[in-house]
């Protein structure tokens, strides 16, 4: 079984964090590892609080998992301070070099109420963007942690950046996979599904879960992007622009048995 370490907050209302990260993960046949660094209050109506789990806590249920052998990817979600991204990023660089880490900044929630304290776009940009193996911002966390710029991301260390679409406006919804001086297009109908929760941490698990099986970083951002769609279709269009937010209908689509 393939093994993938979850670091991040956990979300009670089932929307988004390390519950539907590891329902990702066992979708796409690997072991989840979900390493709460947060727990949250939250509901549909919004997003209230943050708590933090103090380090010297998450830190031994961390090595506690790592003792039981390897991990073949890692997703890092939520983080609830600079502090505790510096301690991830420590935590990180004691992996072995090969690992791949996929790093999802969580500025805000899609449900409204979630800022990041001011220090957190900075801090992930010095700490732990180089620590990326690939780095998944949205337009509005790219102009936060890099001042709009992918190749800030590559040249503060990370081995590439997947700039996602979703915020954006327009009949596409494009996915750009920056790598080196490469640059690969994902362009997918835009849906009209309104306000989705959790859909960045989806993508990004899922991104993890193929990277942990041995794909390219091409192809696990292809498969997982394509799989969200998916679950995005089996969700129909939106009642109205200002419903409120829905949740990915995990229990409607089969596990993602495709090779990637
Ligand atoms: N709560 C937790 C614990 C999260 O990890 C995230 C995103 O990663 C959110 C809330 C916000 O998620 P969304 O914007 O998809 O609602």
């Amino acid at each position: 079984m393939r093994r993938v370490l979850l670091l991040g907050g956990i979300d009670p209302s089932g929307g988004a964090g390390l519950t539907v990260d590891a329902t990702v993960v066992a979708m796409h046949h690997a072991e989840a590892l979900p390493i709460a660094l947060a727990t949250t209050e939250q509901s549909l109506a919004g997003f209230r609080r943050c708590h933090a789990v103090a380090p010297e806590h998450w830190c031994r249920a961390l090595h506690a998992v790592l003792a039981d052998g390897p991990v073949h990817a890692v997703k890092v979600g939520l983080i609830p301070d600079a502090a505790i991204l510096r301690t991830v990023a420590r935590e990180l660089a004691a992996l072995p070099a090969s690992t791949p880490i996929v790093i999802d900044p969580v500025l805000s929630a899609t449900a409204g109420g979630l800022l990041a304290t001011p220090e957190l776009p900075a801090a992930y940009l010095e700490h732990l963007v180089p620590k990326a193996t690939l780095f998944t911002p949205n337009h509005p966390e790219l102009l936060a942690v890099c001042g709009g710029e992918a190749t800030r991301a590559l040249q503060a260390g990370a081995k590439a950046v997947l700039v996602k679409g979703g915020h954006a406006e327009g009949a596409t919804c494009d996915d750009v996979l920056h790598r080196g001086k490469d640059r690969i297009e994902f362009r997918r109908e835009r849906l009209p599904v309104g306000r989705v929760r959790g859909t960045g941490c989806t993508l990004a698990a899922a991104i993890a879960a193929r990277l942990a099986h041995g794909a390219s970083l091409g192809d696990a951002c292809r498969f997982a992007g394509d799989w969200l769609a998916q679950l995005l279709r089996v969700l129909g269009p939106a009642a109205s622009t200002d419903a409120p937010p829905r949740l990915l209908p995990f229990g409607r689509v089969p596990p993602a048995i495709g090779r990637s």
